[in-house]
């Protein structure tokens, strides 16, 4: 396995690769790797002769008051992780790297002011005046601008995103198809803990305690489609019913049924509408969703 830290030296490894006709997959990280990246790995594995996994934590997608400073990184664990998953490629570039205008050891406020000085991915309102782009104004302009920075490096011809950030992985698809991009864009499952707790990096902020509590999220959303498949597709009374089972710490951001291709509100729960929800357990925000159908 090459861990690779420059554009350049990925750029031309890939392009050798290319010219000997392999099949190249990507899988997009933030690091501090767990069993829902390593699926994502392990579908690459399967589907392509070359996996290249980037581990970037990325200024442009953190708002001022969120946890860029604090998130956390454990790159030689990943290492471990991507090894252990068959990965060929680590591509852990430095921020300055990614973004010219980065100011290498500036404060947070300057890290994050990188995003006035470079070029942005503008991602269309109607995709990001909802659900988590709501309270995260930006966000998705972030990741677009990331994902798309490492599209031109490495050109996969495939790029594997999870379900978990269910609304990431349709805006991508959406700019993929606005951009004429041929990139095929892989959703792959959420892989989950035994309690139902999606698995993410951010559950490393959660006491065990926490984490019960935490559980009861997946709770209301299993509730929601048990419902729905007995006939009820009433979102008002699935969702009164269903979240009954929240644990009283958690605070809801949002509840929502949406369609799979557009981001288009549902009146009603149907097939190919999915359900989700954002909430805190203390100060840290989840995120959790089912797919319809
Ligand atoms: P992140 O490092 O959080 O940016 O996530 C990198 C990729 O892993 C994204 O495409 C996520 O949707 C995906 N991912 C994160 N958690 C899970 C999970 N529990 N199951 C499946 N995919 C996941």
């Amino acid at each position: 396995m090459q861990v690779i830290s420059t554009v350049r030296e990925l750029n031309e490894t890939v392009k050798q690769h290319k010219l000997n006709n392999k099949k190249v997959g990507l899988v997009p990280t933030m690091g501090a790797l767990h069993k829902g990246h390593k699926s994502l790995m392990e579908c690459a594995r399967k589907e392509c002769d070359i996996v290249v996994v980037s581990v970037f934590v990325n200024p442009t997608q953190f708002g001022p008051n969120e946890d860029y400073d604090k998130y956390p990184r454990v790159f030689d664990k990943d290492i471990e992780l991507c090894e252990s998953a068959g990965v060929d490629i680590i591509f852990h570039p430095e921020p300055e790297e990614m973004y010219p205008d980065f100011k290498k050891g500036g404060t947070l406020k300057e890290n994050l002011q990188v995003k006035e000085n470079s070029y942005i991915i503008k991602v269309p309102e109607k995709y990001t005046n909802r659900l988590c782009g709501k309270t995260r104004p930006g966000h998705f302009d972030g990741v677009c601008t990331i994902v798309s920075k490492l599209f031109a490096i490495v050109k996969p011809d495939v790029a594997y995103f999870g379900q978990k950030d269910i609304q990431q992985l349709i805006i991508i698809k959406n700019m993929c198809k606005s951009m004429n991009s041929d990139i095929k864009i892989q959703g792959c499952p959420i892989v989950r803990e035994e309690s139902g707790l999606a698995l993410s990096s951010r559950n490393s902020y959660l006491s065990e305690v926490e984490k019960v509590k935490a559980s009861t999220i997946f709770k209301v959303l299993s509730k929601a489609v048990m419902l729905f498949k007995n006939g009820n597709n009433n979102k008002k009374d699935v969702f009164e019913e269903s979240l009954k089972l929240l644990d009283k710490d958690i605070n809801i951001e949002y509840l929502e049924v949406c369609d799979c291709n557009t981001l288009d509100y549902c009146e009603k729960i149907r097939h190919n509408s999915f359900i989700a929800i954002a909430a805190k357990v203390g100060n840290v925000r989840l995120i959790d969703n089912v797919i319809i159908g």
